[in-house]
């Protein structure tokens, strides 16, 4: 059984206020029996987050994460610090650190690897460009991305990674995927990872992430393969956020 999971993902958006909005609309009983929600805000946030949601049923995520664990890396940030804060989830590949800060497969799987000894629950982001959907190389692109990371992943590992497919092209502009194509594909990824062991298949948790929002969310999560969402905009709106995480339960 697959325990429904909703991330916002701030991006560099927010506020402290919104922190303060999110603790009163998040109230103790505020998410279904069984659903998980955790906010991603970003790292200058992390202190005031831990503080004001203490008393939320939110978990904390952060964006990203340094594979090295301390030393001359100006700029970044460590696992251990995330440790400090209480961080729960981390995201790692996400498409816009794949275009703008050139996340490699490589870094990506050196950050999956820190976070995971870190007790960090890493969530790996997949998805094609809309030039990669048109030319019909949707699952090669999404397959390869998770390929580069679950290969190199021993049986116990792969099990903590949640996935996030998130096409490139439903990303921030509106056009979401429909439950049939986020379905087709997250189906594909289920299966192609049942080769690891069908007990991966059946444990592995994988988040739809693209323009999902208060109106579309319950259509893309009544879909069988569809555990959960990676939420961008609609996680800067309190009662679009909490929308969503009841359509999980
Ligand atoms: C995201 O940032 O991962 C995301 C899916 O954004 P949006 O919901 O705004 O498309």
């Amino acid at each position: 059984m697959r325990t429904p999971l909703i991330a916002g993902n701030w991006k560099m958006n927010g506020s402290r206020a919104l922190l303060e909005a999110f603790a009163e609309t998040f109230t103790a009983e505020a998410l279904p029996e069984g659903v998980k929600a955790a906010l991603i805000v970003p790292f200058p946030y992390l202190d005031a987050a831990q503080r004001t949601l203490e008393t939320t049923p939110l978990a904390l995520g952060a964006q990203t994460l340094n594979v090295e664990v301390s030393g001359a890396h100006t700029g970044e940030v460590s696992a251990p610090m995330l440790n400090e804060f209480g961080v729960r989830y981390v995201l790692v590949g996400h498409s816009e650190r794949r275009a703008l800060y050139g996340d490699s497969d490589e870094m990506i799987l050196g950050r999956v690897n820190t976070a995971l000894g870190h007790d960090l629950t890493p969530i790996l982001c997949v998805g094609e460009t809309l030039e990669e959907r048109e030319a019909d190389r949707t699952m090669t692109v999404v397959l390869a991305q998770v390929d580069a990371v679950f290969d190199a992943l021993d049986a116990a590992a792969r099990e903590r990674v949640v996935i996030a497919y998130e096409p490139v092209w439903a990303i921030g502009t509106g056009r979401t995927a429909s439950p049939e194509q986020a379905q087709e594909v997250m189906a594909g990824i289920r299966a192609h990872l049942s080769r690891h062991g069908a007990r991966l298949g059946e444990s592995l948790v994988l988040l739809y992430g693209g323009s999902m929002n208060a109106a579309n969310a319950a259509e893309l999560l009544a879909k069988p393969d569809i555990d959960g969402g990676l939420v961008g905009g609609a996680s800067l709106k309190t009662d679009d956020f909490l929308t969503i995480c009841q359509s999980a339960g």
